[in-house]
């Protein structure tokens, strides 16, 4: 039986995993992807103290790394199901089943989507939440970004480096994400800003994206759409544990306890005020900081 079990591999769980083994307990990390998580979908970090401009997959990496240098074990599994009985939490995975005193989970979020028809078909086919992973599929292109947050400016950024103009579909009147950013991307020559707007429908010509009509008449003839209109928690495999709020993600109270005693949350699944890489590892110290207090 392991100390502690630690579902999802981005920054939180692996901060976890690395505070969990100094401190002497016996841990054991999961995840059904690619470690380091969100990271993997960011073209540069510039806000994580110590670092000067990291690409997110070799942060990524480097956090791979450091859980291979420390000897911390790891899966490569997909978590399906929690059950508690007794004081023993049982976590099934699509391979096997492992039983732990404490849990924390760290499953992250996903992103959503518009929700408008051939959106689902046309994801990979022009349609995409990634511009790290796909934005070299539209060089000298034109594309269009659909958000206003953070993510939605600094990867518009990042886009407007290799495709030939950017648009910005924005449906308020201003944008809600770093002001630095909207400082950039104003100062950027191909890209346009377009506001209160919403698309209304994708067209498609042999099978890929090949123009998008907004709300408000607008015809734009764009290769690719990067949706970064916000993201839900991955809890669907936790419903039953009744840890959750009505939307979706794991309530914790300030020492990330969930109501069940030995369970705990972190990083972007739980509810919370700032969602970013220093915030997610900062739940994993105090999590862990409160599991070794309780199991010494
Ligand atoms: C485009 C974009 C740009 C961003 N830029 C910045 C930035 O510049 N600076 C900053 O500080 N923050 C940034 N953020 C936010 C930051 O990425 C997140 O706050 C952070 O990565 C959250 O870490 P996490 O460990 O909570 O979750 P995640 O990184 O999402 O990791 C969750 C992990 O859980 C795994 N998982 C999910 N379900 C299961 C399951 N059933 N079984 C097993 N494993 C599972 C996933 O595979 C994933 O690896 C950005 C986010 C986005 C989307």
């Amino acid at each position: 039986m392991y100390d502690l079990i630690v579902i999802g591999m981005g920054i939180g769980g692996i901060t976890a995993g690395i505070y969990a083994e100094r401190a002497n307990l016996n841990v054991l990390l999961i995840d059904k992807g690619a470690p380091g998580g969100m990271l993997n979908n960011i073209e540069t970090v510039s806000n994580y103290p110590g670092l000067v401009n990291i690409k997110g997959t070799d942060f990524a990496k480097n956090l791979l790394d450091q859980v291979k240098d420390l000897e911390i074990p790891y899966k490569f599994e997909e978590v399906i199901s929690v059950k508690v009985k007794d004081d023993i939490k049982i976590v099934k995975t699509n391979k096997e089943e492992y039983q732990a005193k404490n849990v924390i989970i760290a499953t992250g979020t996903k992103p959503k989507f518009l929700g408008l028809d051939k959106e689902k078909d046309l994801l990979g086919r022009g349609i995409s939440t990634c511009a790290t992973c796909d934005g070299a599929f539209y060089k000298d292109k034109d594309v269009a970004v659909i958000g206003s947050g953070s993510s939605a400016l600094q990867e518009s950024l990042y886009l407007a480096k290799i495709c030939h103009k950017v648009y910005i579909l924005n449906r308020k009147n201003r944008f809600k994400g770093e002001k630095l950013l909207e400082k950039k991307v104003k100062n950027t020559e191909n890209i346009e800003l377009i506001y209160e707007v919403n698309v209304k429908e994708y067209n498609e010509k042999d099978g890929k994206i090949d123009n998008i009509i907004l709300d408000n008449g607008q015809k734009l003839n764009v290769a690719g759409v990067f949706i970064y209109i916000g993201y839900k928690p991955n809890t669907d495999m936790f419903q039953d544990l009744n840890i959750l709020d009505e939307t979706g993600y794991v309530q914790v109270n300030e020492k990330y306890e969930t109501n069940i005693d030995g369970i705990y949350a972190i990083g972007d699944v739980i509810k919370k005020n700032v969602y970013q890489l220093v915030t997610a590892a900062n739940d994993a110290v105090y999590a862990v900081s409160n599991i070794t207090k309780i199991n010494n």
